[in-house]
């Protein structure tokens, strides 16, 4: 009975996720780029953050096909699972509202690009990307099923390695020594306490 409420919430969340995303996507449309990053591994690895946070867990929850990596893991935790990706959801749309049209799948700056450092900003540089960190654990911890889990870590580990530094080095390029300021007071995806 667990089993399948778990699903089902997982599959509720994944869909709240893709519908949080539409606005920022519709936004960037409609919006020129003006310098690019040379983007083909980036989208690969986008591509893979999809395959297993979406295609995977959709394998998972209508079929038994990965059942053979369901672990024992208890009831609360699966719960605390849920919490997460609540918390993912609301950090992701606030901050994709924040970031307004200077927000990119890719790695690019923007016509007429602004620097943001209020909301999710102020605090840490890259919240999007925290928050898929967060979105690997809760995936884990409603599924109980570690290989979800596994997936999902390594394909956020790849994306944000291979991306991080590329971005802040595009942004400290285009805003210098606005952004290196903004860099002193801000982690990357913690809080930064001796400011
Ligand atoms: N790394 C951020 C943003 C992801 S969207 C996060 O995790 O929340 C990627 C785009 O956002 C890139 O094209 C980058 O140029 C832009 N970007 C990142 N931080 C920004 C900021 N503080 N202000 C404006 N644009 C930013």
């Amino acid at each position: 009975m667990n089993e399948i409420i778990f699903r089902i919430t997982l599959f509720l969340f994944i869909i709240l996720f893709i519908l949080i995303k539409v606005p920022a996507q519709v936004r960037f449309m409609k919006n020129k780029k003006v310098k690019e990053e040379d983007n083909l591994f980036q989208s690969f690895s986008t591509l893979n953050v999809i395959l297993a946070n979406v295609i995977f867990p959709f394998v998972y929850i209508f079929s038994t096909l990965l059942d053979w990596a369901y672990l024992e893991i208890p009831v609360y935790l699966r719960f605390t699972g849920v919490g997460i990706y609540i918390l993912v959801l609301v950090l992701v749309w606030s901050s994709e509202r924040t970031l307004g049209r200077n927000w990119s799948p890719l790695l690019q700056i923007r016509k007429e690009h602004t620097l943001i450092v209020t909301g999710p900003y102020k605090y840490i540089r890259h919240p999007i990307y925290a928050a898929l960190y967060l979105l690997s654990i809760a995936q884990f911890l409603i599924s109980s099923n570690w290989f979800l889990g596994v997936i999902s870590i390594f394909s956020v580990e790849v994306f944000y390695r291979f991306r991080v530094e590329k971005e802040e080095l595009q942004l400290i390029e285009h805003f210098g020594k606005k952004y290196k300021d903004y860099m002193k007071t801000t982690g990357r995806l913690f809080f930064k306490f001796n400011k």
